[in-house]
């Protein structure tokens, strides 16, 4: 009787997957939460984002195109608009347009915090500045939003820090713990200019971190239709950066003779096979932690696959991955071809042809990983890989540092039953940069958006509530007492 012990194998099996999928319930928030304060003029810091935005810093990959004027401008502006800021803190100037302030603790013994944001914002796409609602340098306060580049990524975050410590300043306060704000003007580039420069500084100095928050996720309402709260994605690791430019060898000479295998049709062709065979989906270790994270929020049927990852593998990355790009980001390296070139005329066949790919790797993985990927799809062509820049995929911050805990806390204090999610970022920022002098990195700006808002980042009409202008001053007040 073989039916009976895979009868009793399947009701185990069961048992084991429910039980699995119900211990993955929600949980009830473990953070403690300070007493958010909410200031009732989040108007007037509206005004001072509004006069931050008016200033032009664009980033552009060649840095002679900066406008540096337009940083002075920024610089001398906080230095009105902040007072206090300026009169108790220490301002040094990092390589001429960076700003790095120490708000001095007063307790020595404390190893120093540290908030981070940018001064440069991406260019606005040349052609659709008509397609803005409002112009997209005006910074102008219409329907209970402040407008303009720069407003979500990530302007708000460096003038509500600033307002906060003036707020705290007019009260007579003074942290525990040494804070520094550090506010590189090429993030959106490489930082090789800003955040670097000051990252040396301290090197030099023998400076360490207990912390460092910049940039990265933020609180998202909506974007899973089976969850209702809020969910505050709170960065702790990000994945590696990469640029590659493939030049493929061909036989150049007149386009009216042409060879059967053209350099620019070997290179299209490695394009194609890099397209089809992608590098191999994987479950790291800070993608599982999110994702079961967000599992916890879900209804039982997603739960379940989630809790028995071991058994639904195929099937959990398949569902996973068919919902968005986003989903598989996560869990592969990507390889993005962003830049060809072939001859300089239409009649001249091109004796090389060259393509750039732009990468994303997974942590577990290194840059050998993605060039012999890439070798795979030029097998049969003549060719050279050159590695234009490249960044390791950072180390994985602990989600229940003393700072993590602090940061999760006013999440609970300012959205009170918000779903904390700690997460992978796909994209970059300038904290991977720290990596050497702190251990706790976390990337998130405590504002609430949608996700109509979220395509705005780096997009047209980018924009920020006023309402999330306030919640960033009463986050980031509470915050700093403390630490
Ligand atoms: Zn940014």
């Amino acid at each position: 009787m073989i039916f009976i012990p895979i009868a009793a194998a399947a009701v185990v099996l069961a048992i084991v997957l429910v039980t699995r999928a119900i211990s993955l319930k929600p949980m009830e928030t473990i953070y403690e939460a300070p007493d958010i304060i909410y200031m009732n003029n989040a108007e007037a810091t509206a005004y001072k984002l509004k006069a931050a935005i008016n200033c032009r810093t664009i980033s552009y990959s060649n840095y002679e195109r900066f406008d540096f004027h337009e940083f002075i401008i920024f610089r001398d502006r906080l230095r009105d608009m902040f007072p206090l800021v300026h009169e108790k803190l220490e301002l040094e100037i990092v390589n001429e347009y960076s700003l790095l302030y120490k708000w001095k603790g007063t307790d020595e013994n404390l190893s120093p915090g540290l908030f981070m944001a940018h001064i440069d914002v991406v260019p606005v796409e040349e052609g659709t500045e008509g397609d803005w609602k409002h112009p997209p340098f005006s910074g102008i306060s219409a329907e209970g939003f402040v407008w303009g580049r720069g407003a979500m990524d990530i302007k708000v975050q460096l003038i509500t820090l600033l307002e906060s410590c003036e707020k705290l300043l007019e009260e007579g306060f003074s942290p525990k713990r040494t804070i520094y704000f550090a506010f590189g003007h090429d993030e959106e580039t490489d930082g090789s200019n800003g955040a670097k420069k000051i990252v040396e500084k301290f090197e030099a100095e023998g400076v360490c971190f207990e912390f460092v928050m910049d940039e990265g996720g933020c609180v998202n309402k909506g974007i899973f239709a089976s969850v209702d709260k809020p969910l505050a994605f709170i960065g702790v690791a990000e994945k590696g950066y990469l640029n590659i430019r493939v030049d493929i060898k061909g036989t150049g000479g007149h386009a009216s003779t042409p060879p059967r295998n053209s350099s620019l049709g070997l290179a299209a062709k490695a394009i194609c096979r890099l397209e089809k065979d992608k590098m191999k989906l994987r479950m790291t270790a800070p993608a599982e932690q999110m994702i079961k994270a967000l599992g916890r929020q879900m209804g039982f049927k997603s739960r379940l696959i989630i809790a028995n990852f071991w058994l639904f593998k195929k099937l959990f990355l398949k569902i996973f991955t068919s919902s968005g790009t986003t989903g598989e980001a996560l869990l592969r390296t990507t390889i993005a071809p962003t830049m060809a070139r072939g001859s300089m005329e239409p009649n001249v066949l091109p004796q090389t042809s060259s393509f750039t790919v732009n990468c994303r790797i997974l942590q577990g993985e290194t840059c050998e990983d993605v060039i012999r990927h890439i070798e795979k799809a030029c097998r049969g062509m003549e060719y050279e890989i050159h590695v234009l820049r490249h960044e390791a995929p950072s180390t994985v911050s602990p989600s229940d540092s003393f700072f993590f805990k602090k940061a999760a806390g006013a999440v609970a204090g300012l959205y009170g039953d918000a779903a904390v999610i700690p997460y992978l970022m796909v994209a970059g920022t300038d904290s991977i940069k720290f990596q050497g002098l702190c251990k706790n990195i976390i990337k998130f700006s405590p504002y609430m958006i949608n996700m109509d808002d979220m395509k705005r980042i780096h997009g047209t009409d980018e924009r920020i509530s006023i309402e999330n202008i306030g919640r960033c001053v009463a986050y980031y007040m509470a915050l700093f007492r403390e630490l």
